[in-house]
């Protein structure tokens, strides 16, 4: 069997529905549908940020309602599940919704825009073993429209249609995905999860993709790529491709190849439109460390002594990951040159100490829970999921890093300091988030 993916470059309204008629991905829907539509916005602030390649545009968004209106469908909800780092903040998703111009589609079109978290979710098995928790609307719709942006991952590889998905689950079964067991980690996890939704089609945004992703503080390029697809794995394995790497190296592809007895290497793709060697173009995902992985390259070329902060490993979710960049950013800040007093962060669900370290920071209530009664370790825990951003300070402070706690009581704003970045670059469009009342 051949499937067919469309690749076509983004020239401005009616890209979209090129790709979606080159693919034929609306081949299955009906306008009696109830479509559900699941854009990514993994991240958001109240404060200007980059967005280019860290969300789904909302150009190709309004394109896909105005399609589906034209195709007579009526019944389409736009859902999404935003983390925050404070429980029940609906404000955030709120002010998404307002400036990504989901409120005007409401309006225009009738479209109903829900943040997941208010709604409910429903049990489900993956693989007849491990229970999960799904939004309701997207499993019970007709026909699911899987809106991810073309852009790397610094755990996964990639990030595109399949990954886009765990953004239905709600927050526990979110942390079940980083498991620790190798057998059942995030890869495989991934890989089941689109078996258990309802099909559809899967467009991925490429009018902006993300090296370094997938967060704002990767490194966006305007590369004007629209890949559509009825098949997500497909969609997947052409999206890799177009970043430039081999889907034979992202395990969750491989997973989900091999589960549908499809070879991992394209071949049984069609692509129509544009060809991807015309397209690919590599980039990078994966954050510089030291060759033993115990440092950023960084904070080594910077001559950082006396610290070893391991590389991030698959286990560490949403929460430590957000904080994670900033704990890096505030060491960065506090070194002044003197070593410090052999210091060793750990982070994630499995990480094991090194042995003879004055300090170990047990970085979240996973790594506390795991070493709460090591012997062999000094152990300084920074309690909580999320963890507390004063426990963090006082942490390191106990450790003898002097981590500004400015950083930390200003969260909220600190993504706005890298729109300095884009400053004088007209390519990097605001108006691609935002739809004209
Ligand atoms: S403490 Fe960190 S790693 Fe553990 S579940 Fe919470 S966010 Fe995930």
């Amino acid at each position: 069997m051949q499937y067919i993916v469309a690749l076509t470059r983004h020239k401005g309204k009616g890209s979209v529905k090129q790709a979606v008629e080159l693919s034929n991905s609306f081949k299955n829907l009906k306008p009696s549908d109830k479509v559900f539509i699941k854009p990514n916005i993994v991240f958001w602030a109240k404060v200007p940020f980059p967005k280019w390649g860290v969300i789904t545009t909302s150009a190709v968004l309004c394109e896909v309602v105005e399609l589906l209106k034209d195709y007579g469908v009526n019944d389409i909800t736009i859902g999404e599940g935003i983390v925050t780092l404070k429980p029940n903040d609906k404000e955030t998703a709120n002010h998404a919704f307002e400036y990504l111009g989901y409120s005007t589609l409401a309006k225009r079109y009738g479209v109903k825009v829900v943040n997941i978290f208010d709604r409910t979710f429903e049990k489900v098995s993956l693989d007849n073993e491990i229970d999960i928790s799904l939004n309701t609307d997207a499993l019970h719709s007709d026909f699911l429209i899987n809106l991810p942006v073309l852009k790397t991952h610094a755990q996964t590889v990639v990030s595109l249609g399949l990954k886009n998905l765990k953004g239905l689950l709600n927050i526990p079964s979110r942390k079940k995905f980083h498991n620790p067991d190798e057998n059942k980690n995030l890869h495989y996890m991934i890989s089941r999860l689109y078996t258990l939704l309802p099909k559809g089609a899967t467009i991925i945004d490429g009018i902006y993709s993300l090296e370094h992703g997938p967060g704002f503080d990767g490194k966006p390029r305007k590369s004007d790529i629209i890949i559509a697809s009825c098949d997500t794995l497909s969609s997947d394995i052409a999206g890799c491709m177009a970043l430039g790497h081999k889907p034979q190296n992202v395990a969750y592809l491989q997973y989900a190849a091999k589960a549908k007895g499809r070879p991992i290497d394209g071949s049984d793709i069609n692509v129509l439109g544009n060809t991807l060697d015309d397209i690919a173009s590599y980039h990078e995902y994966t954050f510089p460390y030291t060759e033993d992985g115990t440092l950023p390259k960084k904070l080594h070329t910077m001559g950082v002594k006396g610290l070893s902060y391991p590389k991030y490993d698959m286990t560490m979710c949403t929460y430590c990951a957000a904080l994670n960049g900033a704990i890096l950013t505030a060491i960065t800040f506090a070194w002044q040159g003197k070593p410090w007093d052999n210091v060793e962060v750990l982070t994630g669900k499995k990480m094991q100490p090194s042995k003879g370290k004055k300090y170990t920071i047990l970085f979240g209530q996973c790594m506390v829970n795991l070493h709460k009664d090591n012997p062999d370790i000094n152990a300084i825990p920074i309690k909580g999921c999320p963890p507390d951003p004063e426990e963090i300070v006082k942490a390191f402070h106990t450790a003898g890093i002097e981590v500004n706690p400015v950083i930390f009581e200003n969260l909220d704003i600190a993504p706005s300091y890298f729109m300095e970045r884009y400053k004088n670059k007209p390519e990097f469009d605001e108006g691609f988030y935002q739809i004209k009342v």
